[in-house]
């Protein structure tokens, strides 16, 4: 708790915008640690990086390279390739899941090492089958790109509640009896990743994030610092979940804890601190 942080990661959705509506203060709060490297960590597998890019731009946030943006579908392929190069797939969800997928291994309907549950539009009565059968009597691994039993989404500005990835890998956890291989928060793995890529010890590092089950417990569990802003899931006065431990920060948005950390950090956090971004 002493000491600035060298590095942030932050979610994006509830954090930075809210839809297609950028949250209040969140322009001048990446401004002001722009010299902080930073990566922004999303559990929606569905949207590929340069997309994520191209729509912070829009808004009015600077870009920030492709690199710097690690969702669960980029995360699951790198894990995947690291586990098997080369790996085979079958994948069910949106079309980005398969974009990233398919960087490091090959889509396939038989013969696969893994079949991949993400996000997102695809899962059906035949997906479910040939799922379950590659499974079963081929032995293929399933993996779930990320464990929300919910998301929340805007269709023509009007706010609607969509399944999931934990909710749509569950009917392939009934079928063959198998749990899945999580790689999304609050799973460890993302974080991983994310501090590596960095070059970041744990305690060095701050994430910042709209829900406390995924963002806060996750990123708890390795140990880096975490923020809680409500101006997602939570809003202001909402009650803590019960049996889960207190962010380190919980604030009502972005411009409270840019205040909060000047005052800590007089001297200035936003330096730069030579870590890789
Ligand atoms: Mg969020």
């Amino acid at each position: 708790m002493q000491h600035p942080p060298k590095a942030l990661l932050l979610d994006m959705d509830g954090v930075l915008y809210h839809g297609e509506q950028v949250l209040p203060h969140a322009l001048t709060f990446m401004h002001a640690v722009a010299n902080i490297p930073h990566l922004f960590l999303s559990n929606n597998p569905i949207r590929p990086p340069e997309a994520i890019a191209d729509r912070l731009q829009r808004m009015g946030f600077e870009r920030p390279p492709t690199e710097h943006i690690l969702t669960s579908a980029i995360a699951t392929a790198r894990h995947l390739a690291e586990r098997k190069p080369g790996f085979r797939y079958y994948a069910i969800g949106a079309p980005g899941l398969d974009a990233a997928l398919s960087r490091l291994g090959k889509a396939a309907t038989e013969d696969v090492d893994f079949v991949v549950v993400g996000e997102g539009p695809g899962l059906d009565f035949d997906s479910l089958t040939l799922g379950i059968n590659l499974i079963l009597k081929q032995g293929a691994m399933l993996i779930s790109t990320n464990p929300d039993a919910s998301v929340d989404a805007y269709v023509d500005g009007e706010h609607r509640v969509l399944p999931g990835g934990g909710a749509l890998v569950a009917p392939f956890e009934v079928a063959t009896g198998r749990k899945a291989e999580t790689i999304g928060k609050p799973q460890p793995l993302l974080y991983r990743m994310a501090l590596d890529q960095l070059g970041c010890q744990p305690q060095d590092c701050i994430m910042i994030g709209d829900r406390v089950d995924t963002d806060v417990a996750g990123a708890q569990v390795l140990g880096i610092r975490t923020a809680l802003v409500r101006t997602g899931r939570f809003a202001p006065g909402d009650p803590w979940p019960a049996g889960l431990a207190r962010a380190d920060w919980d604030v009502s948005g972005l411009d409270q804890l840019l205040a909060l950390w000047r005052r800590k950090w007089p001297l200035g956090f936003d330096v730069d601190t030579g870590l890789q971004g």
